[in-house]
């Protein structure tokens, strides 16, 4: 945080240097745009072909082939949700929350993408309807769907109290993976990322710029939905934060499941628009050598 008090002077040009109006960083023009319109035709009549339930405090793995969708859904009370997705083949390209925020803000909805790590950075996933896209800002600053926070881990809580909790999205995610996987814990532990907070309402203070959290607007029926634009695994933790309108990283709040469900499209709009997936990233990987 920065100091109430500064130690050091303003200089004489304070103002003027203050008063420089911003610059969007990636202009959400240079991007090319996800086609919406394309994925909503494919959408129509789709079939679900999987589903499958994280139960409070503990997270589930799914797969997702490319070209299908899948949705999260808030099932039985206010619940947010930690998402980890990876290349289904490959577990070194995972999902990129500093880019995708750098990219598309701060809070995602309906034709944000979800990018991947270095060296691959593509589109993974594209967000195609958002129950919850009349929140949009409130007052606080907050919004759903966040890519600032990382996820709830043992050892912050550590650091902060103490304890010893296991439940923390990090460490269910952890154990879903290993389960999915069959590799030891402390090995699987290392390709956990952070995450997508779907559902989760953060913001940052207006006065201190410090990382909020507050009950979750999100109720029974709401969905975030998305296109798989490269085969999938997915884990989900639901978190033990509930809504997140207290705590986390303890078993205090009310924590209900979170259900995810797999689609495969049921017409041609695909193969008629010839839709592929998105190839690894472009550059040379020379780095100038
Ligand atoms: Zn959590």
């Amino acid at each position: 945080m920065k100091l109430q008090n500064p130690e050091f002077a303003a200089p004489a040009d304070a103002d003027q240097r203050l008063g420089v109006e911003p610059v969007i960083c990636y202009p959400v023009d240079t991007l090319p745009p996800a086609p919406l319109d394309l994925y909503r035709a494919a959408r129509e009549g789709m079939e679900k072909i999987s589903e499958a339930l994280a139960p409070a405090r503990d997270a589930v793995t799914f797969t997702v082939p490319d070209g299908h969708f899948f949705r999260i859904y808030s099932v039985d009370g206010p619940q947010v949700g930690d998402l980890n997705l990876w290349n289904a083949n490959d577990l070194s390209e995972r999902f990129y929350t500093g880019k995708t925020r750098a990219l598309h803000g701060t809070h995602l909805s309906t034709g944000d993408r979800m990018w991947t790590s270095f060296p691959h950075m593509r589109p993974m996933a594209t967000i195609t309807a958002d129950t919850l896209d009349w929140y949009g800002f409130d007052r606080f600053g907050g919004s759903v769907h966040d890519v600032i926070g990382t996820r709830c881990d043992p050892y912050t809580a550590n650091t902060l109290s103490g304890a010893q909790y296991h439940n923390c999205c990090h460490s269910n995610l952890s154990r879903s993976l290993a389960a999915k996987t069959g590799r030891p814990i402390h090995e699987v532990e290392a390709d956990v990322h952070d995450v997508l907070n779907v559902f989760m309402c953060t913001g940052f203070t207006h006065d201190t710029q410090q990382y909020f959290m507050k009950s979750s607007p999100v109720r029974p029926g709401d969905y975030l939905e998305f296109f798989a634009e490269i085969d999938l695994l997915g884990a989900l933790s639901a978190c033990p934060g509930g809504d997140c309108s207290t705590e986390h990283s303890s078993d205090l709040a009310a924590c209900h499941p979170l259900k995810v469900e797999v689609y495969r499209p049921a017409n041609d709009a695909l193969a008629q628009a010839n839709w592929q997936s998105p190839p690894r990233n472009g550059y040379d990987r020379s780095h100038g050598l």
